[in-house]
C-alpha cells in the first residue's frame, strides 16, 4: 500500500512525491515509506479547508443529526477494523497489543460520544430587562470555522480522535497534522473519513513535522490551532498563532506529582504508582513521574516498587509483554541521556538506568523501567519531563511540604494522591495546581471528563463538553420583544 497525503477529498503522493521512511521499533526493521507534505501541499490543504468551510459549506451546514450519524459510521467501521488499526499502531509505536487495543476502544467510543452530543445540542435562552425593555437573549454554538490540528506520537491514533471528533462534529473543516513518528493509524482513519462521504475539503490530512506544523499555526487562514506536543513547540505554536489571534488549544508536557502517604494500601499504592509511570513505556503526558512518599513509609514502598520494576516483562509488543519498545531511536537515547544525567547528578538508581538489548529484545530500543531514588528538587530528571519509563522518588514529612513539593513545577497537567483519609485526600487534591487529578488510582481517563493542564502544561480542555465547546463560536442573539420601544431614551 501508499502510505499518502489526503487533500481536498483526494489521496495524493503531494507536490515534490518525497518519502521518508519509518521503522518497526520492536527491531528496527523497515516499516513504511510515507509521503511528506510540502510547503505548497500545506497551502493547498489550507484552501481546501478554506473552500469547504466559506463556500461549499456542505458539511458546515450538514443539519447536525446527519453529522452526527456520519460520526456514528466512522465509529462503527473503525470498531470492525479493530484488530487492523491495533496490530498497525503497535508496528509503528511500539505499545503493546493490549494497550493499542484499548485506543482503539477509547477511539470508537469517542466518535459515538460527540455524535451524541452534536445529536442533542445545549445552550441557554434568558429573559433580559436591564434598562433596554424586555428582551430574549440566547447562545447559539457555531464553528470556528478552518481548524489545524497537530498531534503527537504517543497515542497515534487516540490523540488525533480527540481532536478530529470533537471538530468534525461541530461542523468544523479541518486539516489534521499527526507527529510524523507515527503516521500509519492516521492515514488508516482518513480511508474510513472518505468512505463515510465526508464532503471534499472538509478533512484533510498533512504529513510532516515542524515545518508544516509553523505554516499552519502561522497561517492568516486558519482559524483555529489545537495542539498536543511538548511545551517547548506549544509555545512556538502561540507565538505564531498571534498572526491573526487565532483561537488556540493546547495540551502540552508534564512533570505530575504522585504523592503517597504512610496510610495507603501499600499493594495498591504500588500498582497504580506502576501504571502512573510504565504504561505505554512512560511516554505519557500525564505520567507519574515525579513519587513523593511519605518518609515514614519510603522504605516499604520503594522496596516493592523496585521489586515490581524489576519483574517488568520486555519484549515484543504483539505478544503483549508489559511493555514494549520506545517509538524510536532518537526518543530511545532522549530517555538515555536523562538517565544519565540523573545518575552523574548524584540520584540513586535502585532500578534499571539502560538500554535493554537481551534475548528477542537485541534490535529493539528497550529501556528497563528506571527508579531513581534520594532525588532532590533541583536535578534535571525531576524539573524536566523525561517522557519515558523513568521515574524520581522524593520524601515528605508533612502534608504542608508535600503540597509544596507536588506544585514545585512549572507544569500543572495532573497529580495524585494516595491515602486511607479520605478528607486529606481532598484537601491535599485540592490544592494541587492541575487539570487532571486521582485519589488512590493514577490515570485512569474518560470521554466525558474534559482534559487538561493548569501552567506550563496548556490552555483548554479536551474531552467532555468542553472538548466540543474549544472548536465552537458561542453567539448571543439579543431580540428586543417590544419592536419599535427603544428602552434607552425612556429611562
Ligand atoms: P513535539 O512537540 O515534538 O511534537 C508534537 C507535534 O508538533 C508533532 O506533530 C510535531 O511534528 C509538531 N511540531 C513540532 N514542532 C512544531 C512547531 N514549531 N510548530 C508546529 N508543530 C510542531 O512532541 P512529541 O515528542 O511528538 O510528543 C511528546 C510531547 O507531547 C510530550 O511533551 C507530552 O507531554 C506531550 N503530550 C501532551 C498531551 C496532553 O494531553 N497534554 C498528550 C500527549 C502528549
Amino acid at each position: 500500500m501508499e502510505w499518502m497525503m489526503y487533500i481536498d477529498g483526494k489521496w495524493t503522493k503531494g507536490e515534490k512525491e518525497k518519502t521518508f521512511e519509518t521503522l518497526n521499533p520492536y527491531n528496527g526493521s523497515h516499516l513504511a515509506d510515507i509521503y511528506e507534505s510540502s510547503e505548497q501541499d500545506t497551502l493547498d490543504a489550507i484552501e481546501a479547508a478554506n473552500y469547504s468551510f466559506y463556500k461549499d459549506r456542505s458539511w458546515r451546514d450538514m443539519d447536525s443529526q446527519t453529522r452526527g450519524d456520519i460520526l456514528l459510521k466512522i465509529a462503527d467501521i473503525l470498531e470492525m477494523r479493530k484488530a487492523e488499526f491495533a496490530r498497525l499502531e503497535v508496528l509503528d509505536n511500539g505499545k503493546p497489543l493490549r494497550e493499542a487495543e484499548c485506543d482503539v476502544d477509547d477511539a470508537v467510543h469517542n466518535f459515538r460520544y460527540y455524535a451524541s452530543l452534536i445529536k442533542a445540542p445545549h445552550g441557554g435562552v434568558y429573559e433580559v430587562n436591564e434598562g433596554f425593555g424586555k428582551m430574549h437573549s440566547y447562545t447559539v454554538h457555531e464553528p470556528t470555522g478552518v481548524c489545524a490540528l497537530i498531534t503527537p506520537w504517543n497515542y497515534p491514533l487516540l490523540m488525533g480522535v480527540w481532536k478530529l471528533a470533537p471538530a468534525l462534529a461541530a461542523g468544523n473543516s479541518v486539516i489534521f497534522k499527526p507527529s510524523p513518528y507515527c503516521v500509519l493509524s492516521s492515514i488508516k482513519l482518513f480511508e474510513i473519513f472518505d468512505e463515510v462521504g465526508i464532503p471534499k475539503g472538509a478533512c484533510n490530512l498533512l504529513i510532516g513535522g515542524a515545518k508544516v506544523g509553523n505554516i499552519l499555526s502561522g497561517s492568516m487562514d486558519v482559524d483555529m490551532i489545537t495542539f498536543t506536543g511538548s511545551t517547548k513547540a506549544g509555545q512556538m505554536v502561540m507565538m505564531n498563532a498571534a498572526s491573526n489571534v487565532k483561537k488556540i488549544g493546547l495540551e502540552l508536557g508534564g512533570k505530575s506529582p504522585n504523592v503517597i502517604f504512610a496510610d495507603a494500601d501499600l499493594e495498591g499504592a504500588v500498582e497504580w504508582a506502576m501504571l502512573g509511570i510504565f504504561l505505554n513505556q512512560g511516554q505519557i503526558c500525564s505520567a507519574g513521574s515525579r513519587i513523593l512518599v511519605e518518609e515514614k513509609f519510603h522504605d516499604e514502598f520503594v522496596k516493592r516498587l523496585i521489586e515490581r520494576a524489576n519483574n517488568i516483562t520486555l519484549g515484543n509488543p504483539m505478544n503483549n509483554p508489559d511493555m514494549g519498545p520506545i517509538v524510536n531511536e532518537i526518543q530511545m537515547n532522549r530517555v538515555l541521556e536523562y538517565i544519565e544525567a540523573g545518575k552523574a547528578e548524584g540520584a540513586k538508581c535502585v532500578a534499571g538506568g539502560y538500554r535493554y538489548l537481551d534475548g528477542e529484545c537485541k534490535d529493539g530500543y528497550f529501556i528497563k523501567p528506571t527508579i531513581f531514588d534520594e532525588c532532590t528538587n533541583d536535578m534535571r530528571i525531576v524539573k524536566e519531563e523525561i517522557f519515558g519509563p523513568a521515574v524520581t522518588i522524593q520524601t515528605f514529612k508533612t502534608e504542608e511540604e508535600a503540597i509544596e513539593m507536588a506544585n514545585d513545577s512549572p507544569y500543572g497537567l495532573a497529580g495524585a494522591v494516595f491515602t486511607a483519609d479520605g478528607a486529606r485526600a481532598l484537601r491535599v487534591i485540592k490544592e494541587i495546581r492541575a487539570g487532571i487529578t486521582w485519589i488512590n488510582c493514577y490515570n485512569p481517563c474518560f470521554n466525558e471528563a474534559p482534559w487538561g493542564g493548569y501552567k506550563m502544561s496548556g490552555i483548554g480542555r479536551e474531552l467532555g463538553v468542553h472538548g466540543l465547546e474549544e472548536y465552537q463560536e458561542i453567539k448571543q442573539i439579543n431580540i428586543n420583544l417590544n419592536p419599535g420601544k427603544v428602552g434607552w431614551y425612556e429611562h
